[in-house]
């Protein structure tokens, strides 16, 4: 078989929306006298998040803008903070605010806006994004889940936001993540890549696809890659894996070995394939505009995934 594996990857380089520097506190947060000492607590950090936007400081570098528990308390929320995690013994909550018309105005915070995270993933200082990812997903999940699936009753946070409970039948709610498998699809010296439905000419990137129930990795990937490119895969190996805070996607990436050439676009969420040879997906990395051919940003795991496809030795 012409399957040769990569080397296991490192935590390092992060990859953008990874290396979140908090402690979870995973076994404090559902101690409620805990809770109330860290949201009361003048250390603790509040990170507001409005319309799913992210308070940022404003500067050539942003980073997170933090607030403490008395400006916290005096916007008068009626959400719940819910926990980030800890760092340095100092609680860390993220809070909703968008009920709140004007909160920087109110409280008279200079320099500070809210930001769309997708552009915070490559700008944030190493571990920020990972923060921001967290905050992002839990927030939305709890805004998406205010009544109860099993009983339609109204459901509340518990566990210092990790978890919903359903008032009337009690039925407990986690966050869900969604898995995702996304891949470079290759054989000898060349990679398959797609163009998705009205992406420009040239705007290639890999094939993806959820997972779906009662499905391991390996089959998710190969049903996808035939789906999608009507290519057979024999073999499938690990690369790294990115949290996707649109909304709670975590995105697996593969190396899919293609058992033959012969590719052909599913026209329905791919408009092209086609096999680029390594040299030119190097030159297409390199920003050589001759090569006709455009890759995803480095906010994207796609990014990373064809760049290190592209390193490996022919
Ligand atoms: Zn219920």
């Amino acid at each position: 078989m012409h399957y040769r594996p990569t080397d296991s990857q490192p935590l390092q380089p992060l990859m953008p929306f990874s290396g979140n520097p908090l402690d979870r506190a995973s076994n404090f947060r559902d101690d409620d006298a805990w809770v109330a000492q860290q949201l009361a607590a003048p250390q603790s950090r509040f990170l507001w998040v409005s319309k799913l936007e992210i308070l940022t400081h404003q500067a050539a570098t942003p980073t997170l803008a933090w607030v403490d528990a008395e400006a916290n308390r005096e916007l008068d929320l009626e959400s719940t903070p819910v926990l980030l995690g800890v760092r340095d013994g100092v609680a860390h909550f993220a809070v909703d605010v968008s009920a709140i018309e004007g909160p920087l105005e109110r409280l008279g915070l200079q320099g500070a806006a809210f930001a769309e995270p997708r552009g915070l993933a490559t700008t944030l200082p190493a571990g920020e994004a990972g923060i921001v990812a967290q905050a992002r997903s839990l927030l939305d999940w709890h805004a998406r889940h205010r009544f109860c699936g099993a009983c339609g009753g109204e459901t509340v946070p518990a566990m210092a936001g990790s978890s919903r409970v359903c008032q009337a039948c009690g039925t407990h709610f986690f966050p869900r993540i969604d898995p995702s498998v996304i891949m470079v699809v290759w054989r000898d010296d060349r990679c398959l890549l797609g163009r998705r439905r009205g992406r420009p000419p040239g705007s290639f990137s890999c094939l993806a696809g959820y997972i779906e129930q009662g499905e391991t990795i390996e089959e998710a990937v190969a049903r996808e890659v035939q789906e999608e490119a009507t290519v057979p895969v024999d073999a499938v190996s690990y690369e790294a894996s990115q949290p996707w805070p649109f909304p709670s996607t975590l995105m697996i990436g593969c190396f899919a070995h293609a058992a033959s050439e012969d590719a052909m676009a599913d026209q329905l969420e791919i408009e092209e394939v086609r096999w680029f040879s390594r040299a030119e997906v190097r030159g297409a990395l390199a920003g050589d505009p001759q090569t006709g051919l455009t890759i995803p940003a480095p906010v994207a795991i796609a990014h990373h995934l064809i760049r290190r496809w592209s390193e490996l030795e022919s």
